[in-house]
């Protein structure tokens, strides 16, 4: 049976339902369960809260053909229905523009801004909004809202971190949501500034902000080194800066190094304005690389900036 299959080859897996489970997710690195899996019959399907990945790359990232994500009765209907992936991207866009219309500009005092200020971030652009409220865990939650664009501008998703009214993070078992993706997530990123010419592109949110009110140069985020890795330069951008986050696994600085290799293979081709293509690793470390190492820490251009 494919969901059996699926389940074996997933780690820390827990049962939330009639036909539906928890698991580590094989799409991006975590600590706690963030991926759902769910049976409705005839299709298995996926979604990670944390970095957007759907059934199609569940399988993938396990090594497993996309039809497992099918039962028997399905495959052999498959002919007379529309595409699995399809109904779920309608449904997704659906409930995505719901979530858009309750959406609001920041305004003194709300939550966002709170959060954000704390964090030393004073300019603040309009492509973060204001969620009044978001499930999750029973209770509802004010959220940081911002849209995540695929390669051509396309909305694939919303990023939502959740806070309490005073501007902490809200005490619930997944911060910083992935909503439900509409399209492909290749080459995703949330679109915080406008570039001209020079785009820095990093990880989270937070740290995008920050470097652009340390630096006034325009910033992307990439929201995971998974989408880091993917991501796909625009064409008109000629200085490409890549903020690295300094994982004691690597993976951040992996990231952003896997990032320049395929960059720099653009520099001359074919309409591509790129002349440069620079990672930006930060020497200055929160204590010593070993201790760092030892305990698991990472650290980003956020903590840099309010050492
Ligand atoms: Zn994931």
């Amino acid at each position: 049976m494919s969901l059996t299959n699926i389940l074996n080859c997933l780690d820390k897996v827990t049962k939330t339902g009639q036909n539906a489970y928890k698991a580590i997710c094989p799409c991006h690195a975590e600590n706690t369960p963030s991926l759902t899996i769910k049976e409705d019959g005839n299709n298995i399907m996926c979604h990670c809260f944390g970095c957007g990945a759907n059934g199609m790359e569940v399988v993938q990232a396990l090594g497993l053909e996309s039809s497992e994500l099918f039962n028997e009765s399905r495959k052999m209907a498959e002919k007379n229905q529309p595409g699995t992936v399809e109904l779920e991207r309608e449904q997704n866009r659906k409930f995505l523009d719901e979530v858009r219309e309750q959406t609001k500009p920041l305004f003194d005092g709300c939550a966002v801004n709170l959060y954000l200020n704390k964090r030393g971030i004073k300019i603040i652009p309009n492509t973060i909004r204001f969620l009044p409220e978001y499930k999750q865990d029973g209770k509802y939650h004010p959220c940081l809202i911002a849209r995540l664009d695929d390669k051509d501008g396309n909305r694939v998703s919303y990023k939502i971190i959740h806070l309490d009214n005073n501007g902490n993070k809200a005490d619930v078992p997944i911060v910083k949501k992935t909503l439900p993706c509409e399209r492909d997530t290749d080459g995703m990123a949330v679109r915080l500034f406008k570039y001209n010419g020079t785009l820095a592109v990093c990880e989270g949110i937070e740290t995008a902000l920050s470097y652009y009110n340390e630096n006034k140069i325009a910033c992307w985020a990439l929201d995971n080194a998974l989408n880091m890795k993917k991501f796909i330069v625009p064409m008109d951008v000629k200085n490409l800066l890549i903020i690295a986050d300094m994982d004691s696994s690597f993976t951040g600085q992996a990231a952003a190094y896997e990032l320049a290799r395929r960059s720099a293979a653009l520099i001359g081709k074919d309409g591509y304005q790129l002349e440069r293509v620079n990672v930006i690793l930060l020497l200055k470390w929160r204590g010593e690389l070993s201790e760092m190492v030892d305990s698991g820490q990472k650290t980003d251009y956020l903590d840099y900036c309010n050492d």
